[in-house]
C-alpha cells in the first residue's frame, strides 16, 4: 500500500480511534517516524525530548540495542506459540527473573497481555479464591478514591468513580466500596485518624470482600497523588486482621520509577497478588504479569473448582517475554537507584519554584516522576503544541503538567523538558 507522507496524519484524522478522543473533533496528533535514546522524531525532521516514557513504559529510552537485538533473536526463532500444554524459555526465565525482583513470597506468575488484563486476572483470582473456599459471597472489592487501574469493564470499576468513567456505564460496572483518598502526603507524618474510614469500611464488610486493591504510594492517571508508606502499612494489617486479600497494582510503579524496585518496599509490605505491566518489557511490547502468593495459589487449586479461569490467546509470548527479559537484565545491571536519584533531585531543583505561580496549586516529585498541579484545566491541544515548538514532548492531563521520564536521560535533556513546563504553566493562553 501507498501512503505519501502528508496523507498520514489525514488518514488517522479521518479513521482511527486514539486514546480518550472523539472521531468528530479528533484532538490533534504529531507523527512519529523513529525513536532513539530519549529522542522522538517527527515526519518533518524535528527532534522531540522525550518526557513521558510512552506512559510510564521506556525506562532505557528507545531502541535500546540490547532489546531490540533479543527481539530479533526470538522473532527468527518462535515469534510465538499457544501457552496451552507448552511451555518455553522466555517465560520460564521471565517468571524466575519477575520471582527474584517482587517481594518475598510471590512466586506463582500469569502472563497477561496488558495492565487491564493483569488487574482482570488478579480479580479473578481474589473471587476464586474465595469460591473456593466455599465463601462465594465475597465479590465486592475495597479501594481508595484516586485509584485508577485500566480501563476494560472489571477494573472499571475500581477506578475512581468521579474521574474515572463510572457515570457512563452506570448499571454496566460493577458497585465497590470506596474508602478516601490515602492520606498523608508521602513525607508527612502518620497518625492514626488517616486510617479511620478505611478501618472501618474494611470490618464492616469483610463478610463480602474479596480483596483489598490498591497502588501503592503512588496514584498515577486517577491524580498523581503520592502517599505516606505508613497508610499502606497499616492497609496490609488490616487486611491480616480481617483476611481480607490485598492487591498491589504496581502497574505503573514498579520497576524503580518510584526510586524503589516496588512502590511496596517503601513500607516494606507484601501484596497476596501483585500486577505488573508498562515498564515490564521496557516500553517494547504489550506484556504484563500477574504475580499470587501460595495463599493464593493453593486456596484456588485446593478447593472444588481446582483451576484459575482465565487463558489469553497470547498468553506468555515469546517475543514479548524475551523483550521483558532484556529489559530487566538491563535494568538490574544499571546504576538505576543513582539515576532515579538524580533525575528526583533535580525535578526537585528546577520544578519546585514553579509553586510560586499563581496557575500553579502543586509541585510534587517522587523518584523519577515530577508533577506541576495547576490550579485549571490546561488546554491540552495548545500546551501540546508549545512542548513540541519547545523540543519536548510532554502531554498534559487536566490539571496535570507531569514527567516520568526514560532513566537514562542527561540532566541537560531533562533542564530542556522541565524549562518548557515552567514556561508552560506560567502563560495565561494556555490553559482552557
Ligand atoms: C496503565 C495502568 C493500568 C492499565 O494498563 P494497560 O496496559 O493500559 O491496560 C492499570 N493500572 C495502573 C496503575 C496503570 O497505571
Amino acid at each position: 500500500m501507498q501512503t505519501s507522507p502528508k496523507t498520514i496524519p489525514d488518514f488517522d484524522r479521518e479513521h482511527l480511534w486514539h486514546p480518550y478522543t472523539s472521531m468528530r473533533d479528533p484532538l490533534p496528533v504529531y507523527e512519529v517516524v523513529s525513536a532513539h535514546g530519549v529522542r522522538l522524531r517527527l515526519a518533518d525532521g524535528r527532534e522531540l525530548i522525550d518526557g513521558m516514557a510512552s506512559w510510564w513504559s521506556a525506562i532505557h529510552g528507545y531502541s535500546h540495542p540490547a532489546i531490540v537485538s533479543a527481539i530479533q533473536k526470538q522473532a527468527s526463532d518462535m515469534a510465538h506459540v499457544m501457552f496451552g500444554g507448552i511451555t518455553h524459555r522466555p517465560a520460564v526465565e521471565l517468571a524466575e527473573r519477575l520471582i527474584e525482583l517482587a517481594p518475598d513470597g510471590l512466586d506463582r506468575v500469569f502472563l497477561a497481555d496488558s495492565g487491564s488484563v493483569s488487574v482482570e486476572v488478579a480479580m479473578k483470582m481474589a473471587y476464586q479464591y474465595w469460591l473456593s473456599q466455599g465463601t462465594p459471597g465475597r465479590t465486592r472489592l475495597l479501594t481508595v478514591r484516586g485509584g485508577y487501574h485500566g480501563d476494560t469493564f472489571g477494573a472499571m470499576g475500581v477506578c475512581d468513580p468521579e474521574g474515572g468513567m463510572h457515570q457512563f456505564f452506570k448499571g454496566i460496572v460493577q458497585e465497590h466500596l470506596f474508602a478516601p483518598r490515602p492520606e498523608p502526603l508521602f513525607g508527612v507524618p502518620w497518625d492514626e485518624t488517616h486510617i479511620e474510614a478505611f478501618a472501618r469500611l474494611i470490618r464492616q464488610h469483610t463478610h463480602e470482600l474479596a480483596a483489598v486493591i490498591l497502588e501503592p504510594v503512588v496514584q498515577g492517571a486517577g491524580g498523581m497523588h503520592f502517599y505516606s508508606p505508613a497508610f499502606l502499612r497499616r492497609v496490609r494489617e488490616l487486611c491480616d486482621e480481617t483476611g481480607v486479600l490485598l492487591i498491589a497494582d504496581e502497574i505503573a510503579t514498579g520497576f524503580g520509577r518510584t526510586g524503589q524496585m516496588f512502590a511496596c518496599d517503601w513500607a516494606g509490605v507484601t501484596p497476596d497478588i501483585l500486577c505488573v505491566g508498562k515498564a515490564l518489557t521496557g516500553g517494547t511490547m504489550t506484556l504484563a504479569a500477574t504475580l499470587a502468593n501460595r495463599r493464593v495459589s493453593d486456596g484456588i487449586s485446593g478447593g472444588r473448582h481446582g483451576i484459575l479461569n482465565h487463558g489469553p490467546t497470547f498468553m506468555g509470548n515469546p517475543l514479548a517475554c524475551a523483550a521483558a527479559n532484556a529489559s530487566l537484565e538491563l535494568l538490574v545491571d544499571s546504576p538505576w537507584e543513582e539515576r532515579v536519584d538524580l533525575i528526583e533531585a533535580q525535578l526537585r531543583r528546577e520544578l519546585s519554584p514553579c509553586a510560586q505561580l499563581p496557575t500553579v496549586h502543586d509541585v510534587r516529585i517522587l523518584g523519577a516522576i515530577g508533577v506541576i498541579e495547576c490550579t485549571r484545566p490546561t488546554s491540552m491541544a495548545a500546551m501540546q503544541q508549545f512542548f513540541v515548538d519547545r523540543g519536548v514532548w510532554v502531554r498534559p492531563f487536566g490539571r496535570l503538567v507531569y514527567v516520568m521520564p526514560p532513566y537514562v536521560i542527561t540532566p541537560k535533556d531533562l533542564s530542556q523538558v522541565t524549562t518548557a513546563m515552567a514556561e508552560a504553566v506560567a502563560q495565561e493562553e494556555l490553559f482552557a
